[in-house]
C-alpha cells in the first residue's frame, strides 16, 4: 500500500472549490497502490465524484432511491457506501499504514474533520457534526495465526442533514447494514432517546432530531460494522469522536483552528492538550455503547481516558498503544 503523508493530506483538504476537491480526491484514489485503489476508485466513481458534480451528499435513482457502493472496509467484505462524507473517510483511512501510531491517527481525523468542513461548503450542506476514528489499540493483540491484519482503524462520520433530504434513508441503509452482522435488536425509541425520555424531554413528532440520537446516525454505524468480527472477537479497540466545527473554527486569540494547530505538533501529550483545551472531544452516545456491550467489544472511548482526571504518563501509553519505541 503506498501512503499519502500527513502534510500532504493536510494541504489538499484545505481545496475549496468542487473541482480542485474532486482533483485531490482523484489523486489520492489513483495512487493509493494497486491493493486497494480498485475499491478506492469505485467508492470515487460511484459516490464522491457524483456528489460533487451534483452538489448533494448523497447520490439518488431517477426515483429517489439512495445509490449504495459496497466495498471492503476491514472486516465487512461489502459494506454499503451511502454517502459522500462516509465515503470520503474510508478514502481518508486507506491513506495511511495499518500500525500508524495514534498520534498519526488523530492527526489524519482531523484531517478528515477539515475536509469535511471544506467538501460541506462546496456541496452546499451543513457539515457531519461529528468524526469518528476506531482502532486496535494492542496491534499485536490475539494469536499469530489470524488472519487479521494488525492495528488497523476505520474512519466515519454522523449523518448530515442535507437539505432535509436524504437523511432518513441513509440512516436505514446503515441500520439494515448493521442489522445483518449485530446480534441486537434496533428497539426504538434508542437508548438516547429512553434516556432523554426519562430525563423529561418529550417526544413529539416529527421532532425526532431534537428527541435524540437514532440508530444509524453516528459515525460508529459504519465503522462498528467495518470491525463486526473483531469487536465481536473481544479485540481491544479505542475510540475516538471529534467535534467537526470545534476542529476546524479558529481559536479566538491564536488565529489558528485546533486542525492546523496539531499538525505542528509531535508529542501525543501535547495534541491531547490542545483537543482538551478546545473541548473538541465527543463521548461515545448511549446507542453506540449500547451496540458494543451486546457484543461485550472491548471498546475504550479516549474521550474519556483524555479527559479523565487521572494524570497518565503519556510516554508510557503511547508505547503501549502503538507497539512502538
Ligand atoms: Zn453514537
Amino acid at each position: 500500500m503506498r501512503t499519502a503523508s500527513l502534510s500532504r493530506l493536510w494541504q489538499a483538504s484545505q481545496a475549496s472549490t468542487a473541482a480542485a476537491i474532486s482533483s485531490n480526491l482523484r489523486d489520492l484514489c489513483y495512487n493509493a497502490g494497486r491493493t486497494h485503489q480498485e475499491h478506492l476508485v469505485n467508492v470515487f466513481e460511484g459516490i464522491l465524484l457524483p456528489c460533487l458534480e451534483k452538489r448533494s451528499h448523497y447520490k439518488s435513482d431517477a426515483y429517489g432511491a439512495l445509490h449504495s457502493v459496497q466495498t471492503q472496509y476491514n472486516d465487512h467484505e461489502k459494506l454499503s457506501i451511502t454517502d459522500y462524507f462516509s465515503g470520503l473517510g474510508y478514502l481518508l483511512a486507506h491513506q495511511q499504514d495499518n500500525r500508524s501510531d495514534l498520534i498519526h491517527l488523530i492527526k489524519l481525523t482531523s484531517i478528515y474533520a477539515q475536509w469535511c468542513r471544506a467538501s460541506a461548503r462546496s456541496l452546499c450542506v451543513n457539515p457531519p457534526t461529528v468524526v469518528q476514528l476506531l482502532w486496535e489499540t494492542q496491534p499485536n493483540y490475539g494469536d499469530s495465526t489470524s488472519n487479521r491484519a494488525p492495528g488497523r482503524f476505520s474512519l466515519s462520520s454522523s449523518v448530515v442533514p442535507g437539505k432535509g433530504d436524504g437523511r432518513e434513508a441513509i440512516r436505514r441503509m446503515r441500520v439494515h447494514v448493521l442489522s445483518k452482522i449485530w446480534p441486537s435488536i434496533f428497539d426504538n425509541p434508542t437508548p438516547v432517546q429512553k434516556a432523554h425520555a426519562e430525563a423529561g424531554v418529550s417526544y413529539a413528532y416529527p421532532t425526532e432530531e431534537l428527541f435524540g440520537t437514532p440508530w444509524g446516525h453516528c459515525g460508529e454505524s459504519i465503522t462498528f460494522a467495518s470491525m463486526y468480527t473483531t469487536m465481536q472477537a473481544h479485540v481491544p479497540l479505542g475510540t475516538l469522536a471529534l467535534s467537526v466545527k470545534t476542529m476546524t473554527s479558529t481559536i479566538p486569540g491564536v488565529g489558528v483552528s485546533p486542525a492546523e494547530a496539531i499538525m505542528h505538533l509531535h508529542r501525543l501529550q501535547d495534541v491531547v492538550e490542545v483537543l482538551r483545551a478546545a473541548g473538541a472531544m465527543r463521548p461515545m452516545c448511549l446507542n453506540c455503547q449500547h451496540l458494543a456491550d451486546s457484543v461485550s467489544a472491548r471498546v475504550e472511548d479516549y474521550a474519556s481516558v483524555f479527559t479523565s482526571r487521572k494524570a497518565f504518563d503519556f510516554e508510557t501509553m503511547a508505547i503501549r498503544l502503538c507497539g512502538r519505541h
